[in-house]
């Protein structure tokens, strides 16, 4: 391309709200086979809301919500503000939780009134060696749901089941068929439960999950995306999503995401909305279209 139909395509892109970094990306992003895209915030809007508590017998529901919100109030998770909304409403009073962890990946813990509080995914729970049978069938069918099931461990024992839901974005659907139309395999990374994952995929006809994995494993998850399917896209808005972001053939930021996201995208996406990253490819497409 002539440094000319790039200025024109970055330009016409700019009005789109894309803003190419380096011009050299709109080749890349035209070359991309497969476009990979974040769950949590890029998908979805990034504000879950609790929709589901079920306490085993022997645990106070009030009591259990009041305990893991006082945990997740020194979360920074998305996760952990639903739950901190949740108790708010219920006008529950937090206690001051001792010795608060995060857990990259896996979930939160703390002490509170000498009691020990673990809230997390069952992966956290299993690694901390607790028995989940009780309420692993009622995590499933939330999962299944879309919904994402987070455990409850109360001095070492099982408690309950808490469920949050992420609403999808509104452009999410149309941007998908909008590749799918634009010939590209579409694929979710994620660090949430495989069941959630699918769930979701199965409703916007994603084509490939990868779930379940861990922060630093979102650049391996898009090196078996490049070798089952050529050069890939990624798009994503979080600190976690940085590392991917640079392994992506291109890295595209949603703009209204973490700083450490957008410096490592070559490609930022000024509104949150999906739709966007066709539109990017379609100026792509047309700025190149006779080159080789
Ligand atoms: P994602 O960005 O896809 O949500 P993360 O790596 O941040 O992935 O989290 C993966 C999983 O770890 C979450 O789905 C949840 O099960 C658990 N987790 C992470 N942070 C928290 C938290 N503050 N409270 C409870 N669970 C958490
Ligand atoms: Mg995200």
């Amino acid at each position: 391309a002539t440094p000319t139909s790039i200025m024109v395509g970055t330009g016409r892109a700019a009005e789109l709200g894309v803003l190419f970094r380096k011009g050299q990306a709109l080749q890349t992003l035209r070359n991309a086979h497969v476009i990979a895209l974040d769950k949590t915030g890029t998908l979805t809007r990034g504000q879950p809301e609790l929709t589901d508590l079920q306490v085993l017998p022997g645990f106070d529901e009030d009591e259990v919500l009041a305990l893991v919100a006082a945990v997740e109030q020194h979360s920074e998770h998305p996760i952990a503000e639903a739950i901190v909304a949740a108790a708010k409403e219920r006008q529950l009073n937090l206690p001051e939780p001792e010795n608060f962890k995060s857990h990259s990946g896996l979930g939160v813990s703390a002490t509170l009134d000498g009691r020990q509080v673990e809230v997390g995914a069952d992966r956290y729970m299993k690694q901390l060696g607790h028995q989940l049978d009780a309420l692993a069938d009622a995590a499933e069918k939330l999962a299944n749901e879309g919904k994402s099931p987070l455990y409850v461990a109360i001095d070492g024992q099982l408690a309950a089941i808490i469920a949050v839901a992420d609403p999808i974005k509104e452009g999410t659907p149309a941007a998908i068929k909008a590749l799918h139309d634009l010939g590209l395999k579409v694929a979710m990374i994620t660090g949430d439960n495989r069941h959630t994952a699918n769930a979701i995929a199965s409703q916007l006809g994603i084509d490939e999950v990868e779930a379940e994995v861990m922060p630093d494993g979102k650049v391996e998850a898009l090196r078996r995306l490049r070798e089952q399917y050529g050069p890939v896209a990624f798009v994503g808005d979080g600190i976690n999503d940085a590392p991917a972001l640079a392994e992506a053939d291109v890295g595209l930021a949603i703009g209204t995401g973490t700083d450490i996201a957008i410096e490592a995208a070559e490609v930022v996406l000024m509104s949150g909305d999906l739709r966007a990253v066709p539109d990017a490819l379609a100026i792509s497409h047309a700025t190149l279209r006779n080159i080789r």
